[in-house]
């Protein structure tokens, strides 16, 4: 197996393919010739990197749908509305290779910011859902989905891929991106996989591991908190009162919770009866974690 990150792009940049090695390819023209002698369909799985078992989950259900695979890794720096979050988030493209070459993925797609943001750092504003992207996230991360929606439109147009594969731990990202390929990209089908927990239930993501040990502890109540408001409504508990314990929990233990809210599945809008979708974004040791979870009544 090759572990030289070096060989991976030098074969990518000679658009060589030796059998069962993953092409590392940076640029959109390289990739549109390599993806012209490669067969359709072709699912698709876009990556900030630092890649773990709930990154792995989308590429496997990739790999069985499809006979060929392209992960993007890419940090998207008009994504991040914090800088010191994009400064301290983790980076191991070596690392993030030899596991896409054990998932048999067949071309990584690693572009360069010239290539992604050829007229500098510029954020694309044709396409916007509207309130979709204005709640949640939207409310607290000013400018993060205008990045989101500009990257994963530009890498839909280089890799025009046949279906494209989203983790439900960032939800309202999946259901806008949905949304942006029924109005841009038709014929584009968009999956939204289950999100992936450690034991303790905390959800897998790339920032978890700036948290200390004690850190992790108080992080993991983030999902227990919201099962037991799950569980509580499934009771019949009113959906404010189960949203209110659940925040309360949290902020007793030290967990600074900057929204934890009962919204429609669909529209994200606010509910306080039926079906919902309980989402909440806290900060542990300056970390900030997001996590959901559906409750059907
Ligand atoms: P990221 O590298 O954080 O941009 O994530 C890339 C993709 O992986 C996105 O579609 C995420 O929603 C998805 N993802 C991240 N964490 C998880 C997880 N714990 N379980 C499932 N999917 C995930």
């Amino acid at each position: 197996m090759l572990t030289d990150y070096r060989s991976f792009y030098l074969c990518g940049l000679a658009g060589i393919n030796p059998i069962g090695v993953v092409q590392v390819i940076r640029d959109i023209l390289t990739l549109r010739r390599a993806l012209a002698g490669l067969p359709r369909p072709v699912g698709f799985v876009p990556t900030m990197g630092a890649l773990h078992a709930g990154h792995l989950s989308l590429i496997r259900r990739a790999r069985k749908d499809n006979p060929t695979v392209v992960v993007s890794i890419y940090l998207n720096p008009t994504q991040f509305n914090q800088p010191e979050d994009l400064e301290t988030y983790p980076s191991d493209l070596q690392r993030d290779l030899t596991l896409l070459q054990d998932e048999k993925v067949d071309v990584v797609f690693a572009p360069s910011h010239e290539e992604m943001y050829p007229a500098g750092f510029q954020v694309d504003r044709r396409w916007w859902p509207g309130r979709l992207a204005e709640v949640l996230e939207g409310r607290f991360r000013p400018g993060h989905f205008e990045g989101v929606i500009t990257i994963v439109r530009r890498l839909f147009e280089a890799v025009r891929p046949d279906r494209a594969y989203f983790g439900q731990k960032d939800y309202q990202q999946w259901r806008i991106i949905e949304r942006m390929a029924g109005d841009l990209f038709p014929g584009l089908q968009v999956i939204g996989l289950p999100t992936v927990r450690d034991d303790d239930g905390l959800a897998l993501s790339s920032r978890n591991v700036r948290l200390s040990p004690q850190g992790r502890r108080r992080a993991a109540l983030l999902p227990k908190a919201l099962s037991q408001a799950r569980e509580a409504i499934e009771a019949d508990v009113p959906i404010p009162q189960a949203v209110q314990q659940a925040r309360q929990m949290l902020e007793a233990a030290g967990v600074q919770v900057e929204y934890l809210e009962a919204v429609d599945p669909l529209t994200l809008e606010p509910v306080v009866e039926g079906n919902c979708l309980l989402c909440a974004a806290v900060y542990v040791e300056g970390v900030r974690l997001i996590d959901n979870v559906l409750v059907e009544k």
